[in-house]
């Protein structure tokens, strides 16, 4: 069949000619590290600027991301976080990094994103800080985080690692907390293989996230540290990757925007599955095609990636939220509070192909056989 690949991968980047001339210049300039490169200062601004936050300072991954926000922020030994319990365990381990608490906040019915309406009562005198997910990047409801935040006095962290661009209404996710976390690992929106970012308007903390991701050298004397410093650095390689990637970001996301339109008006008549939603003040950048099945059907969602495996589709199961994981609760075996809206999600969601690579012949391929397996 035409357009039509043997193997559909759930996602994989868009690389062109574009991405190896920027490398191949990086090295030419011999600026191969993180210290120094033309690529990481215009890849900070560039994705800074398109973030609508003053500061951008790039980072290994995703995950160091969210750890330096946490430093930054001073959130330490104790501390508790309220944090979305269904999300990719780095933003569980990044609190973990630093002694502090985390607290999982059930999700909410449709978005799947953290239920504002369950956070106040799990406030104490030693919460310190939200960290919201903006999940399968469709935004939170950041109205209602910020005023809670303010009410409380706490900080804000967007771990927007699954929604570089998506918005809330009309303003970018990462501009509206204290800080914003970004992630460009190899399937995210955009990428730079391994990578990340901080995006914040608060000058002492992009300074001080600077200063942290590369050891904390000394002003005066570089070798007398400031703090106890990490080596979180982007390559300016990586960086390279980043400004190619960024000039593709609109691109990306209208594609992906497409596909998810395109499986919505194909799957409308299966009653078997909930489909993603947009709220109407929200721009969703739909990272992947999440699906969640309602209760009591006659098939797993098991069952429906076996089927959909066996003829080459690649799915992924939905997270596990991190009040299920072994971890999690041998660490704090009293009083975990359950999540049971992120728990169904473990075992009943997956994601179809959304790569902005996928044609659209493949979408309708992908949905005719889901119908099939549906009906089965
Ligand atoms: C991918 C991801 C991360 C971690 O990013 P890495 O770059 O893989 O370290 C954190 N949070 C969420 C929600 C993610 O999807």
């Amino acid at each position: 069949m035409a357009n039509i690949r043997q193997y559909i991968p759930v996602s994989q980047p868009l690389l062109d000619d574009n991405e190896a001339d920027n490398i191949l210049a990086a090295l030419q300039e011999k600026a191969i590290s993180g210290l120094f490169g033309n690529a990481l200062q215009q890849f900070e601004s560039g994705f800074s600027e398109y973030c609508e936050s003053q500061y951008g300072v790039s980072t290994s991954s995703g995950t160091t991301a969210l750890h330096l926000a946490l430093s930054i922020l001073d959130i330490g030994q104790d501390d508790e976080v309220l944090i979305s319990s269904y999300t990719n365990m780095a933003t569980f381990f990044a609190a973990c990094y630093q002694g502090a608490i985390p607290i999982p906040i059930d999700s909410e019915i449709g978005t799947w994103n953290l239920n504002p309406e369950l956070i106040e009562e799990k406030i104490t005198v030693n919460t310190k800080a939200i960290i919201v997910v903006h999940i399968f990047g469709h935004p939170v409801d950041m109205d209602s985080i910020m005023e809670i935040a303010r009410k409380h006095d706490l900080f804000v962290i967007e771990d927007c690692a699954q929604a570089h661009g998506a918005e809330y209404k009309g303003k970018k996710v990462g501009s509206i907390g204290d800080v914003g976390c970004f992630s460009f690992y190899a399937n995210k929106i955009i990428t730079t293989g391994e990578g990340g970012m901080v995006v914040t308007s608060k000058k002492e903390l992009a300074e001080r996230a600077r200063s942290l991701k590369s050891l904390a050298f000394g002003i005066d004397n570089k070798f007398m540290h400031r703090e106890l410093g990490y080596n979180y650095r982007m390559s300016n390689i990586q960086a390279a990757i980043g400004c190619s990637q960024l000039s593709k970001i609109d691109h990306i996301i209208t594609r992906k925007r497409e596909v998810a339109e395109q499986y919505n008006s194909n799957l409308s008549n299966v009653v078997q599955v909930m489909l993603p939603i947009e709220k109407p003040e929200c721009k969703s950048v739909y990272w992947m095609y999440h699906i969640v099945h309602q209760e009591n059907t006659d098939i797993s969602a098991k069952e429906v990636m076996n089927k959909l495996l066996e003829i080459g589709i690649e799915t992924r199961p939905g997270f596990i939220p991190f009040n299920m994981q072994d971890i999690f609760i041998k660490r704090h075996m009293a009083n975990i509070p359950d999540c049971p809206v992120a728990n169904y999600l473990a075992t009943n969601s997956y994601y179809l192909p959304s790569g902005p690579e996928i044609s659209s012949e493949e979408v309708d391929y992908i949905s005719e056989n889901m119908k099939m397996i549906l009906k089965s």
